[in-house]
């Protein structure tokens, strides 16, 4: 096993784990007694090991966070240097891990996005995103999309448009939910993605209107939604719905927690979006290479890639007029461990590490090289495989039971999806599993060859769910 573990002494510690674990550990969203969680010993790069000590090729990035890949050294490093220096201090004082952390970041968030509120995670940069979008407009609404997924914590679970909200539904969360483009399965009967994306704003705009725009705080919308399916939005979306908050005053929050820091071969996924300069729905303030500019989001959330989870870490990236609010104002908001110097020396070294290795890059390449064709070619071998989705190494498959009606092979997981997902973990592969959809988000780093045996393994299983179709 890598990192010097020994294959024995892994098996058994591995072996009271899961023990211990199915006594004493409470597991997120499921119920504790139809479990049978996977035990990971050891990881390396894109690879895990399970409790056996059988090599598995992480095609999920665990949560869909290591973007850097598992262990890489220079991280692991700055981790444990930090650790020997400063293990914590408390979010009043200036930390140089945190100073410099911030600082990189500011560098990558389109546009002016330079302050940086740290979070311990996702979803509560989402809840104080929206708190700073209600604090600045004095305004309370929330719209939020269907197929959405933005977090576990009481309000961002309200934001969510996925089954996952509906136990937890309080329904005065000041939350309104609307319907983004998806045309494959588009509640607006477009013909075009042109069309799916007109229609979409010609919505969202109809519900601003409805709700009264002036009780509206914020929009919040994942620049490609990722849990709820990787649907890549139409050109033109972004900037369109750029221009509505704009026209309202309402505040623009992209969620790039999934999405942000490579996954897409550009560090933010709102950077595929930018529109033709000179177009009225696009920010002044922004601007990028070329005759584009970037559309740029009043309030952009991160976590996950922004340091590979090593060490929890989320945040906000906050625009000159947001943060001006509080400049005499106190904010009404924080966190024992906002800004924790483990977790933002991690993220020093990840950016770092990211921008010299050209990672972001090999992410754009395997995406348009390698998964991108390999996909559409199983789709062509497959006729499980209802749609192709995605780019850099954020990929799904939407597996139907028959092409023609796009009835979903299984309606959410059930047995179908459980099945191929054994077999590609017996046969070396671990992806993600949502709903009817295999969501392949590998690590930044795969390399060609990496993403040409897990594409191998991937066609051996999907004959598995061939024979379940009409
Ligand atoms: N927002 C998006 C887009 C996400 O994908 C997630 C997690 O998957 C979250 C928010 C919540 O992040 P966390 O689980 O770190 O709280």
């Amino acid at each position: 096993l890598p990192n010097g573990l020994r294959i024995d002494a892994a098996r058994a510690e591995a072996q009271r784990a899961y023990e211990l674990d199915r006594r004493h550990v409470f597991h997120s969203w499921s119920a504790q007694r139809q479990l049978d969680p996977m035990t990971i010993s050891a990881a390396q790069g894109c690879c895990v090991w399970d409790g056996a000590g059988h090599r598995l090729l992480d095609f999920s990035s665990q949560l869909v966070n290591t973007n850097i890949g598992h262990q890489h050294p220079k991280v692991v490093a700055a981790v444990q240097e930090q650790a020997a220096k400063l293990c914590t201090v408390a979010p009043q004082h200036v930390n140089a891990a945190r100073s410099e952390a911030a600082r990189l970041v500011a560098e990558r968030t389109p546009g002016e996005l330079d302050r940086i509120f740290f979070t311990n995670g996702g979803a509560d940069a989402v809840e104080h995103a929206v708190r700073m979008a209600r604090l600045h407009t004095g305004r309370t609404k929330v719209l939020a999309r269907y197929r959405s997924y933005h977090g576990g914590t009481d309000l961002a679970v309200n934001l969510t448009g996925d089954p996952r909200r509906w136990p937890n539904d309080r329904g005065a969360a000041g939350v309104v939910h609307f319907h983004g483009p998806f045309r494959y399965r588009s509640q607006f009967h477009a013909e075009s993605e042109a069309q799916e994306c007109e229609r979409a704003l010609e919505h969202l705009e109809q519900t601003i209107l409805l709700e009264g725009s002036d009780t509206i705080a914020a929009i919040i919308l994942e620049s490609i939604p990722g849990t709820a399916g990787i649907m890549v939005p139409p050109p033109g979306y972004l900037a369109g719905v750029r221009a509505l908050c704009d026209r309202f005053g309402i505040v623009y929050i992209a969620d790039e927690v999934m999405s942000g820091f490579g996954r897409t071969g550009r560090w933010f996924a709102i950077e595929h979006a930018a529109a033709p300069a000179g177009s009225s729905a696009v920010s002044e303030s922004a601007s990028s290479a070329g005759e584009f500019r970037a559309v740029v989001p009043d309030l952009l959330t991160f976590a996950k890639g922004v340091n590979s989870g090593y060490v929890p870490l989320g945040g906000v990236a906050i625009a000159p007029h947001i943060a001006a609010t509080f400049d005499d104002r106190v904010y009404p908001g924080g966190l024992t461990y906002s800004g924790h110097p483990l977790a933002t020396a991690a993220a020093v070294a990840t950016i770092t590490a990211m921008a010299e290795e050209r990672i972001v890059e090999n992410a754009a390449r395997i995406g348009e090289q390698v998964l991108g064709p390999g996909l559409h070619a199983l789709a062509e071998r497959h006729r499980c495989i209802g749609e192709v989705r995605g780019l850099g190494v954020f990929w799904a498959l939407e597996l139907v039971r028959d092409r023609q009606t796009r009835e979903p092979l299984v309606p959410s997981g059930g047995t179908v999806l459980r099945e191929l997902d054994t077999a590609c973990r017996s046969a070396g592969l671990l992806l993600a599993v949502n709903a009817n959809r295999l969501h392949i988000v590998p690590p930044c780093t795969i390399s060609e060859a990496e993403a040409k045996e897990g594409l191998a393994i991937l066609d051996d299983a999907l004959t598995l769910a061939d024979a379940h179709t009409a």
